[in-house]
């Protein structure tokens, strides 16, 4: 049975596994808030060595329960090839068909960085359990991987994942619409066919942007570094800014092409379905 085909535009929505009950209960709540916009699917992130693998799942299987669609990640840094198949097998077992398979980075503390060295292997391991029954999605970076040496290393690294079996990619989250699509350009100039959805981080907190960004390599702007630098405390303004923002962008992506949006939620739907609403989808 092939693998399910994505529809002509894919909007989705990314969480979080919860730690405690109390965040369970909010996310449900969430949820509950963002199910209402009809999103093609929700996808629940997974934790470096498997340390969510029970998280990742649970939070899956209560969006099916739901009746929604629920694709869970999964990343292979520091975790070994046996460990992977018992996952890919728990998926299948669970009738899940959508996976977003990715490397993962290694936390600090932890030595070993695992038995597959880079996503591109975890795709072929995918495909070589399970052929064609997960629909896999896999990363990348309009504004290039912070440990790519070179943007063509990292063009070539994405295309390696995409020749390995993957079916479509979720873009890290950006503000320059421009990097996206010169990055879209490229891709298809090395025979990359398939969907390339933007990644969306909506901006709720500056300082817990910035950290994110750094760490993920990517650019918040000058102008807009500086525009919520200079609100301070005054988080009603960078709410805000950061709603303009962002509705803009996703706005000036749809009109250029691009096959859907994928919200980076954090978890919370205010912002993410305030966008939604000013975008009018
Ligand atoms: P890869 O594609 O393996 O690339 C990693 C680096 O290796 C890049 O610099 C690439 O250029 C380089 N590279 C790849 N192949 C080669 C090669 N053959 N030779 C030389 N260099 C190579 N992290 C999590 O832990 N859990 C999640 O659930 C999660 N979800 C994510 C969802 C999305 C949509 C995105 C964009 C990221 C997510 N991440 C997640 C973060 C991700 O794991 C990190 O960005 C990680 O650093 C890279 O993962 P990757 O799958 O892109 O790795």
């Amino acid at each position: 049975m092939a693998a399910p085909a994505a529809p002509a535009r894919n909007f989705s929505f990314e969480f979080f596994p919860p730690k405690t009950p109390e965040g369970v209960e909010r996310l449900r709540a969430t949820r509950k808030q963002l199910a209402q916009l009809n999103p093609t699917f929700f996808s629940v992130t997974y934790g470096a060595g498997g340390t969510t693998r029970e998280g990742t799942l649970a939070t899956v299987l209560e969006i099916r329960g739901e009746g929604h669609h629920g694709a869970p990640h999964l990343s292979c840094v520091a975790s070994t090839r046996a460990s992977l198949r018992e996952v890919i097998a728990e998926y299948k077992g669970h009738g899940i068909r959508h996976i977003v398979a990715l490397r993962g980075d290694l936390p600090s503390g932890l030595a070993t960085s695992g038995e597959l060295r880079y996503a591109s292997e975890l795709v072929r391991l995918i495909r070589e359990e399970t052929g064609d029954w997960f629909r896999v999605e896999v990363a990348c970076y309009p504004e290039y991987h912070p440990q790519a040496r070179r943007p063509q290393q990292d063009l070539a690294a994405f295309k390696a994942k995409i020749d390995a079996g993957a079916d479509g990619a979720i873009t890290q989250y950006f503000y320059n619409a421009d990097a996206y699509f010169h990055f879209v350009d490229q891709a298809r100039g090395l025979g990359i066919s398939v969907p390339i959805v933007p990644g969306v981080m909506p901006i709720n907190n500056f300082s817990q942007l910035a950290r994110f960004s750094d760490a993920c390599g990517a650019e918040i702007p000058r102008w807009m570094r500086l525009k919520l630098e200079g609100f301070a405390d005054d988080t009603a303004s960078i709410k805000a800014f950061g709603l303009d923002v962002v509705t803009e962008l996703c706005a000036r992506l749809l009109a250029g092409g691009a096959p859907g949006l994928h919200f980076y939620t954090l978890n919370q739907a205010g912002p993410t379905s305030t966008i939604w609403h000013r975008l009018g989808l």
